[in-house]
């Protein structure tokens, strides 16, 4: 009797959910999929050998990428990320100034509306104003690390910039404006030296 035998790599789906395809250019299902080369008799697997890696395929181009394409934020989360970090840190930077001026109000409803929350106004400025905050920990670790790791560093300036001109629309900034300008850059992941690059240049702009 003639025996066929062989090896072949099986695959089985161990998870699923929606990550951003590059060939698709944009979100997608994807499998998450964990390999396995068995030995096969009559091309039925009847051992099973060593395990050859996981990988995540796209359900719609059947494109595989290794598992850290899971680390790239999807196109929805990048949509989110820019108004959600923009209204953190315009927020924190009019709260630094007291909340009170209504130039520094509407320069940071133009940032927050620039940033993408086309219907945001004064009501809904008010509120962000007046949630609460733990004490003396501004919550913008969260929005703003999200934010950064899309933004290139030319556009983590700019960011930084529009923040500023926020504190800039009173007058001069103060120190707790410049303190919130300092720790909007920190969260960004600007040093310290970029960060204050950007502030002057800004205050230069707006005195000029
Ligand atoms: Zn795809």
């Amino acid at each position: 009797m003639l025996l066929i035998f062989g090896l072949r790599v099986f695959y089985r789906a161990v998870g699923q959910g929606t990550f951003h395809c590059q060939r698709c250019g944009g979100d997608r299902e994807y499998r998450h999929r964990a390999g396995r080369r068995w030995f096969t008799l009559f091309f039925i697997p009847v051992i099973p050998l060593n395990h050859v890696g996981d990988h995540v395929q796209c359900t719609v181009c059947g494109t595989r990428y290794r598992m850290d394409v899971l680390s790239l934020p999807t196109t929805a989360q990048m949509q989110e990320a820019l108004p959600a970090g923009m209204r953190a840190a315009a927020i924190a930077m009019l709260r630094a100034g007291g909340g009170s001026s209504a130039a520094a109000r509407r320069r940071a409803m133009d940032a927050i509306k620039g940033a993408g929350v086309a219907d945001y106004d004064d009501v809904a400025l008010d509120a962000d104003l007046s949630a609460a905050v733990m004490p003396g920990q501004p919550d913008l670790a969260e929005p703003l690390n999200r934010v950064a790791i899309q933004l290139a560093i030319p556009a983590r300036e700019w960011f930084l910039a529009e923040v500023v001109r926020i504190g800039l629309a009173d007058g001069m900034l103060s120190d707790d404006e410049r303190h919130a300008a300092r720790e909007v850059a920190a969260q960004l992941g600007m040093t310290p030296a970029q960060a204050r690059g950007v502030i002057s240049m800004t205050e230069e702009g707006a005195s000029a």
